[in-house]
C-alpha cells in the first residue's frame, strides 16, 4: 500500500491551497478530489470578492486556475471519493471508492459543507440564474430587485438583512409562524423596513423564463391557498450540511456536525489530522477564508512532520 506524507481530501479553495503549500514544501501530496473537482464555487457564476481579479472571475474558472497552479508543483490528483478512514493510529488508513488504499502520515480534510436545497424542480438548474444559497456571494447582483429568502434560522435572517443593502424589497418565506433564529437577529429583521415576513408559507415551484427566475408558486400551509409571487431572486437559507459522514465519528464534531478545530489552529481531535475550509467553519464560509485556512492546515501538517522527524533524530 502506498504510504504518503500528506493526503488531502476535498478539492475546494481550502484543499487546493493546502495542496499548493504542501507540494511546494516538497511533501508530494495526493489530493482526493471527489467526482466533481472544485467544490461549491463550480456552481456559481461571477465571483467578485476573491482578491486579485479586478474584473471578477467566473467560479469555475477560479477553481480551474487553482487546480492548474497546484499541478505545477507535483501534487497527484485522484478523481474518486474517500469511502472510509481509520484514524485510530498513524499512519492513517484511507480507502477510496475506486478501491485504492493509502497510508498517510498526515491528513488534511477539506471536504466542505453543502448548502441545503429544497429539492424543487429546476432548482439546481437555476443556480446562478436567480437561485442562490449565498447572499454574500450573489447579493450584489440584485440591486433594486425583489428577492425572496426561505428559512427561519440565523442563516436565513442574516441573508435577508444582508440582501436589503441591494434589493428594493426582501420577502422572507417561513413555513412556521415563529423563527428559530436568535432574538437579536429577529429584532434586526423585524426592524428592517425592507423585509416583509411571509409566515406559514412554503415554496412549491420556481417560475422562470430564458432570463432566469421570475417568480414563485407558494402554498400557505394554513389556508391551503396557492398563489404566485413575483421575484428576481430566490435565496435558500435553510442550513448547510458539513461533509463529514466518511469520518464515522472518528473526529470530534460540534453540535451541527462541523469538525472541531483548536482555537486559531486547524488541528483536530486526532494528532496529525487537520481540517480546513467550510467543513470546520459554520461562520465565514467564504472562498478566501477557506483558502487561508488551507494554507494554515498545510503549514501545520508540515511542522507536524518536522516534529516527527526531530523526535526520531
Ligand atoms: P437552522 O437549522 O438553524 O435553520 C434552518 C431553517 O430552515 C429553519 O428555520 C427551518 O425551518 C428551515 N428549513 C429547513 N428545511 C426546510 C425546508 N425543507 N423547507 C422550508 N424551510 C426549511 O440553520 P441555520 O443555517 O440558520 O443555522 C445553523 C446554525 O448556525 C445555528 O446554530 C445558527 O444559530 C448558526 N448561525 C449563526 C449565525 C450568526 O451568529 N451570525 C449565522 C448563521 C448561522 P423550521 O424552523 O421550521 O425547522
Amino acid at each position: 500500500m502506498e504510504r504518503k506524507q500528506v493526503i488531502i481530501i476535498g478539492s475546494g479553495p481550502a484543499g487546493y491551497t493546502a495542496a499548493l503549500y504542501t507540494s511546494r514544501a516538497g511533501l508530494n501530496p495526493i489530493i482526493i478530489e471527489g467526482h466533481e473537482p472544485g467544490g461549491q464555487l463550480t456552481t456559481t457564476t461571477d465571483v467578485e470578492n476573491f482578491p486579485g481579479f479586478p474584473e471578477g472571475v467566473m467560479g469555475p474558472d477560479l477553481m480551474a486556475n487553482m487546480r492548474a497552479q497546484v499541478k505545477r508543483f507535483g501534487t497527484e490528483f485522484l478523481s474518486t471519493k474517500v469511502k472510509d478512514v481509520n484514524l485510530s493510529k498513524r499512519p492513517f488508513h484511507i480507502v477510496c471508492e475506486n478501491g485504492q488504499e493509502f497510508l498517510a502520515e498526515t491528513l488534511i480534510i477539506s471536504t466542505g459543507a453543502s448548502a441545503k436545497y429544497l429539492g424543487l424542480a429546476n432548482e439546481m438548474k437555476l443556480i446562478g440564474k436567480g437561485v442562490s444559497a449565498c447572499a454574500t456571494c450573489d447579493g450584489f447582483f440584485y440591486r433594486n430587485k425583489i428577492v425572496h429568502v426561505v428559512g427561519g434560522g440565523d442563516t436565513a435572517l442574516e441573508e435577508a438583512n444582508f440582501l436589503t443593502r441591494f434589493a428594493s424589497k426582501v420577502y422572507l418565506l417561513h413555513r412556521k409562524e415563529a423563527f428559530r433564529a436568535s432574538k437579536p437577529m429577529q429584532e434586526r429583521t423585524f426592524n428592517n423596513p425592507k423585509i416583509e415576513v411571509v409566515w406559514n408559507t412554503e415554496a412549491q415551484e420556481i417560475l422562470f423564463d430564458e432570463s432566469g427566475v421570475t417568480g414563485l408558486k407558494v402554498l400557505n400551509n394554513k389556508s391551503n391557498e396557492i398563489t404566485e409571487r413575483k421575484t428576481d431572486g430566490f435565496f435558500l437559507g435553510i442550513g448547510h450540511e458539513p461533509n463529514t459522514k466518511f469520518l464515522n465519528g472518528q473526529l470530534a464534531l460540534d453540535e451541527h456536525g462541523y469538525i472541531k478545530t483548536q482555537g486559531q489552529h486547524p488541528d483536530t481531535s486526532v494528532a496529525g489530522v487537520f481540517a480546513c475550509g467550510d467543513v470546520q467553519d459554520p461562520y465565514y464560509r467564504q472562498a478566501i477564508s477557506a483558502a487561508g485556512s488551507g494554507c494554515q492546515a498545510a503549514i501545520r501538517a508540515e511542522r507536524f512532520l518536522e516534529s516527527l522527524h526531530d523526535s526520531k533524530a
